[in-house]
């Protein structure tokens, strides 16, 4: 038992928020649905900053998220987590999927994948265009020629990996037992080329790590969860239950972005908002004009 008194095979959940830019009302509407998700159910939240890109984290925006949760009155349980401190344990998974030839390296530039796109037509998956897998097609030698002197990122393939897996179940707290369908996302980059690691990767690893019993989070990162069903069967990692929030959408219909300042939870604290209050009637669906739910 802790102070709080929950054991430890309660619910444990995470808000994961990436500091690459300022939060807005959708984080907020997310930080307080895991916030409640786990309150109501006397568990535990877990803050798990994902600063895995080190280009566009920056320490000023992971200062924002700690003082927007606090003027949110959202606590939270433990240290604060941060991914860019686990870097070793996501190369070990990568080394592990290698080890089992399940990784391809691809060079692919993004002008590459726009040229097989013009010819062919993207086939679009729920992250953008599918990669039409062009560099599992290589010939092993040449490609291990050219991982020597070319950039190249890690893909996984996804076909082959389906091959070591049985029934990939996952369960959505909102519309019940799932089939994994990882295809509909392509072979997926894990290890980016400028990047330790992917969302992909370290989110799985993290939320088996931090012992996560519960995945609260947005609709848009439903198509996510059926790649992380897979790799949790390929890594032998636990499989959480999920809870996929509808997220915020803007005046286009559109979800909110990071990019617009004005719209951010840094501008409304310190225009003297009371976070409290907007806590509250986010948590009534009520928001301000032009913002509303999704439907999913
Ligand atoms: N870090 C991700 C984001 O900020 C969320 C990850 C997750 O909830 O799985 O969008």
């Amino acid at each position: 038992m802790t102070s709080r008194g929950y054991v430890s095979q309660d619910v444990v959940v995470r808000f994961a928020p990436s500091p690459n830019g300022l939060l807005h009302l959708g984080h907020a509407y997310a930080a307080c649905t895991a916030y409640d998700y786990a309150r109501e159910r006397n568990g535990k939240l877990l803050l798990r900053i994902e600063d895995i890109d080190g280009v566009r984290s920056k320490p000023e925006f992971v200062e924002a998220i700690l003082a927007d949760l606090r003027w949110l009155r959202l606590d939270w349980d433990g240290a604060i987590i941060f991914q860019s401190e686990r870097l070793d344990s996501y190369a070990k998974a990568a080394e592990r999927l290698k080890q089992l030839d399940l990784l391809y390296p691809c060079f692919c530039s993004r002008s590459d994948m726009r040229a097989v796109h013009k010819k062919e037509g993207p086939r679009e998956g729920p992250d953008g265009p599918i990669y039409p897998g062009t560099c599992r097609k290589l010939d092993p030698g040449q490609a291990d020629a050219r991982r020597k002197l070319e950039p190249h990122s890690w893909r996984l393939d996804v076909k082959k990996a389906l091959q070591l897996t049985d029934d990939l179940i996952w369960h959505d707290e909102k519309i019940g037992d799932q089939q994994a369908d990882p295809a509909a996302l392509g072979d997926v980059v894990l290890i980016p080329k400028d990047m330790p690691v992917s969302y992909h990767l370290a989110v799985t690893l993290d939320d088996a790590r931090d012992g996560i019993t519960h995945i609260v989070r947005g609709a848009d990162l439903f198509a996510s969860t059926h790649i992380h069903r897979l790799l949790q069967a390929l890594l032998d990692l636990p499989v959480p239950r999920y809870f996929h929030h509808p997220v915020l959408l803007d005046q286009t219909g559109n979800k909110l972005a990071k990019s617009r300042e004005s719209a951010s939870l840094a501008v409304l604290r310190k225009k003297g908002i009371d976070g409290n209050d907007l806590a509250n009637r986010l948590r009534k669906n009520i928001f301000p004009v032009g913002i509303t739910l999704a439907k999913d």
